[in-house]
């Protein structure tokens, strides 16, 4: 990192320092037509005015399509080939176990958030669930505190005391609406006092796994962010507003879960306890996804048969097979957390371990979830118009690029 107090360099780009508030804010799970229909249904009047008079684009997030490489990615303005978080889970193989990736000593480079805080800025982080605090908030000075738990925080560890009182709404579930509606309001609540130059928010995708784009159930959601969104910009922010991933059913027709058992499969042609699966969606919140998404990494045992990758891509509702080179190429991931395969499945259809593994009884409604090639298209919008040739290839992780160094009005 090096500032020299008009920009900083990070991790090989270069960022104008902020002559106003940017708030960049990442949407869990927005799917591009969230917010397409929730402006034709008239719920969201200020994504509608910036759709259609600002900057909108819809670009590529990171694949795997999961939370935190993208979050990652977007704070770093760099993929997880370099940033080092590919999942919420991976195999490590020094330590021999299967370990969640949130603990900030996986992370490879530093952040955004971070750079500019120690180069004097006011930051702000508000993350809906704790598991992504730490990673956002690794060596930064400021205020970093999830909505999980606000309850909990101290000047020392958070930069705030009583988050929950100082946004003034009641503590939320952890499933529920509410824990990315408090995320905004301590976004609004900061900007309206610290006023921040630079703030991270990034809500949980609870809506988007249950309710499909056009809804009653989205629309509120999206009607409820607008309103937010609107007093943040009205309060003189730059906001720019990106996705984590996209969203889709993984069901048939009649609604029942489309899943293709991958460890089952692999068990009876190599034998149990031959291979290994690792779902990088897995994490301590499983209940509105079973722990089923689109992206699986496969460990194969020495010597193995180069046969199977194929064997895999042949099974129904499989999209692709990768080696780890050109997985890791293509993807931009890094070699030493992936395993052998990497295995995509199609738009409607997620991977499992062994049917054995997954709990899917709280699943309370039809399986919506993400992970694969067809849940990369996200929005990327800006209250500001912003120059970028009309055909370049943008990331979710340009957005703070965009807000800093490329509005033009
Ligand atoms: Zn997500």
């Amino acid at each position: 990192m090096s500032a020299n107090g008009t920009s900083i360099t990070l991790n090989g780009r270069t960022y104008r320092w902020p002559e106003r508030p940017v708030v960049v804010v990442c949407v869990d799970g927005c799917e591009p037509d969230y917010i397409t229909a929730a402006v034709a249904a008239g719920a969201a009047p200020w994504l509608g005015e910036v759709v259609a008079r600002h900057t909108s684009r819809v670009v590529d997030a990171v694949v795997p399509t999961f939370t935190n490489p993208n979050n990652l990615s977007i704070v770093t303005g760099v993929p997880p080939a370099v940033h080092g978080i590919c999942g919420n889970y991976f195999w490590d193989r020094d330590a021999g176990a299967e370990v969640m990736m949130n603990d900030p000593k996986y992370l490879r480079c530093g952040t955004l958030l971070a750079a500019f805080a120690q180069a004097g800025a006011s930051v702000a982080v508000v993350t809906a669930k704790d598991k992504l605090r730490r990673l956002l908030g690794h060596d930064m000075q400021g205020v970093c505190f999830s909505s999980e738990k606000a309850d909990q925080t101290t000047k020392a560890e958070h930069g705030i005391d009583d988050a929950l009182a100082f946004v003034g709404l009641p503590l939320p579930d952890v499933y529920s609406a509410a824990l990315s509606e408090f995320v905004f309001a301590a976004g609004v609540k900061l900007m309206e006092s610290v006023r921040p130059d630079i703030m991270y928010l990034s809500t949980t995708d609870y809506v988007q796994h249950k309710h499909a784009p056009g809804t009653p159930e989205a629309n509120a959601f999206y009607r409820m962010m607008d309103g937010y969104l609107a007093q943040l910009a009205a309060l003189g922010a730059t906001v720019a507003l990106t996705a984590d991933h996209g969203m889709n059913a993984k069901t048939d027709a009649a609604g029942a879960p489309k899943i293709v058992y991958l460890q089952d499969h692999l068990d009876a042609w190599l034998g149990a306890g031959q291979t290994r699966v690792i779902l990088p969606i897995t994490d301590p919140y499983v209940v509105h996804h079973g722990a089923l998404g689109s992206f699986a990494t496969v460990y194969l045992p020495a010597g193995a048969d180069a046969g199977i990758g194929k064997r895999l891509a042949e099974l129904p509702g499989i999209e692709v097979v990768l080696d780890r080179a050109e997985a890791c190429r293509r993807f931009q991931l890094p070699p030493d957390r992936m395993g052998d395969l990497v295995v995509v499945s199609e738009r409607h259809t997620v991977v499992g371990t062994a049917a054995a593994q997954h709990d899917l009884s709280g699943l309370d409604a039809p399986l919506r979830s993400h992970g694969g090639l067809s849940e990369q298209r996200v929005p990327l919008l800006v209250n500001r118009r912003t120059s970028v040739p009309a055909d370049a290839r943008l990331r979710n992780f340009d957005a703070f690029d965009l807000a800093l160094n490329r509005v033009t009005a």
